[in-house]
């Protein structure tokens, strides 16, 4: 085909029909294409490439990325919360730089540099559709088609462009129905960036009603940290409100059937969830042994959820090989961050912890990247924007903090990578009581220290010993070589991130200072 392509060229060059330049300029390789698929509070031990011991779940589509390309098992966020995240991603920048913090108050501030602006700007079609969740409206796309806020799961209104359009049916589909429909009538003689951002599968983790029975009552595997008593560690552990024990309620676990269902769709509903729910209620459960049924009603759900999202991949992959797109177009899957299925007793995100800290990532790019590689190297969603200009070649702009990963999809993890990362999360108290803290990661080790609530401490991890993260090692001798080496280095990292002082940070940054506690 492309030898075709160069003697049409090579003949109308010979009949002064083409120019020279032009002729360059059709035989240089066109930029790659780039297919952004995004999941919002999508767990790396819920996609089967991951392989995590529970074998939570089946996701064929999303792992044929991982096989036709490269999957990273330490990739890292900056601030992990949904918001903080989007923009980490959009501007390759950490919290304090973006001014975004938290999803409490803070408002994506849009004259800054974004990944899809600089793109737009160099040729590229550009279209997000799906979650933005970012409070301004989306800049640097030709085309956008958002949930507003957090989105519905069932007959979502959507904003497009600006006007507001109500859509019926279950939210994944319809954002998989939207961008193949962008797909096919995009202007095939540009390069694109297409961003599809699920809602799915966040709480309250409402799964497509024909998906309702789809693991047949299955009673999955819990996690080893289920019952978590927080002994070993400080008192943020102990004092956090995000406790399957504590905190989920009726809605979570679908005792309460949802506002704005079609009849039919209530109907399907109720017949799934009432007989369950009966048989719950008449076991009266109590203690551990409704913390187990809350879990197993939590996996039934969120797993659901993911299966939608599994089904909307191997759609765009599908169409992506009808159209002839797949060989030129970079396809990545990731998250917002990671997420606690249970371990710790938990569910949500926001902690260093390696459920919350780690999110997935997959990426397929054809004839760079070999099919079934894997890196072990820290990479981080700072790191996308870099990646994506250098992979478009645009230059990156100075204030982009993370660095590209194209030298790592080629093979290669340049010698100087980084050995270490910063991290730092902020909202508090509302909603979930964690507080806030930053930490230096390694391979090995995480040094964590809790700021700002007027109790702060240090804790420090041995992920080789103690891989679950139970047990704080930072008063012990053995340790306090690697606590002086790590002390250093998350100085340098916050010298060099330029992180404001604990006592710089303006008070904005925790969330609804109304909401804080003297
Ligand atoms: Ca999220």
């Amino acid at each position: 085909m492309h030898r075709c392509t160069l003697s049409l060229l090579a003949s109308l060059l010979c009949a002064g029909v083409v120019s020279p330049a032009l002729a360059a300029a059709k035989s240089r390789p066109r930029p790659p294409n780039i297919v952004f698929i995004f999941a919002d509070d999508h767990a790396w031990q819920a996609i089967s490439a991951y392989g995590e011991e529970r074998h939570l779940i089946e996701t064929p589509n999303i792992d044929r990325i991982a096989t036709e390309g490269m999957r990273f098992d330490r990739c890292v966020v900056t601030n992990s919360i949904c918001g903080p995240s989007r923009a980490a991603i959009l501007t390759g920048t950490w919290s304090h730089i973006n001014g975004f913090y938290n999803n409490t108050n803070s408002r994506f501030d849009d004259s800054q540099p974004t990944f899809p602006k600089r793109l737009q700007a160099a040729g590229y079609q550009t279209a997000i559709i799906g979650k933005w969740h970012l409070v301004s409206d989306p800049t640097g796309f030709d085309h956008w088609h958002i949930l507003p806020g957090q989105g519905r799961y069932y007959n979502p209104p959507m904003i497009r462009n600006g006007e507001t359009v109500r859509h019926q049916g279950y939210v994944t589909e319809i954002i998989t129905d939207l961008t193949l429909e962008w797909l096919d009538h995009r202007d095939p003689d540009r390069p694109f960036l297409l961003m599809m951002q699920h809602k799915a599968p966040h709480r309250n983790w409402q799964p497509p009603i024909r998906h309702l029975n789809f693991d047949n009552d299955r009673v999955y595997p819990e996690p080893p940290t289920l019952f978590d008593d927080y002994s070993g560690r400080g008192i943020a552990e102990r004092d956090q409100d995000m406790s399957l024990a504590h905190t989920m309620h009726d809605g979570d676990v679908k005792l309460r059937t949802p506002g704005g269902l079609t009849a039919e769709q209530r109907a399907a509903w109720d017949a799934y969830y009432k007989p369950r729910n009966e048989a719950f209620r008449k076991a009266n459960l109590s203690g551990r042994d409704l913390i187990r049924w809350r879990y197993q009603r939590y996996m039934h759900d969120y797993l659901a959820c993911i299966k939608g999202v599994d089904e909307s991949v191997g759609r765009i992959l599908d169409r992506l090989d009808e159209l002839g797109l797949a060989e030129n177009t970079i396809v990545v899957y990731s998250s917002d961050q990671g997420f606690f299925l249970g371990e710790h007793g938990w569910f949500d995100k926001r902690w260093i912890f390696e459920e919350s800290l780690r999110t997935p990532l997959l990426v397929r790019w054809p004839g760079v990247v070999k099919p079934g590689s894997t890196c072990s190297a820290i990479v981080s969603n700072v790191d996308f924007a870099e990646t994506f200009l250098e992979a478009a070649g645009l230059p990156v702009p100075e204030r982009m903090q993370g660095a590209s990963l194209v030298p790592i999809l080629k093979g290669q993890v340049p010698d100087d990578w980084r050995t270490s990362f910063y991290y730092q999360y902020f909202e508090y108290p509302k909603p979930h009581h964690v507080r806030p803290h930053y930490g230096v990661v390694t391979d090995r080790y995480k040094l964590v220290k809790f700021f700002g609530t007027g109790e702060d401490y240090t804790e420090l991890f041995d992920l080789q010993t103690d891989p679950h993260e139970l047990r704080s090692v930072y008063s012990l001798t053995e340790y306090a070589p690697v606590v002086r080496e790590l002390e250093a280095e998350l100085a340098r990292l916050r010298r060099e991130l330029r992180v404001p002082a604990d006592d710089q940070i303006p008070p904005e940054a925790f969330g609804n200072v109304a909401d804080r506690q003297t």
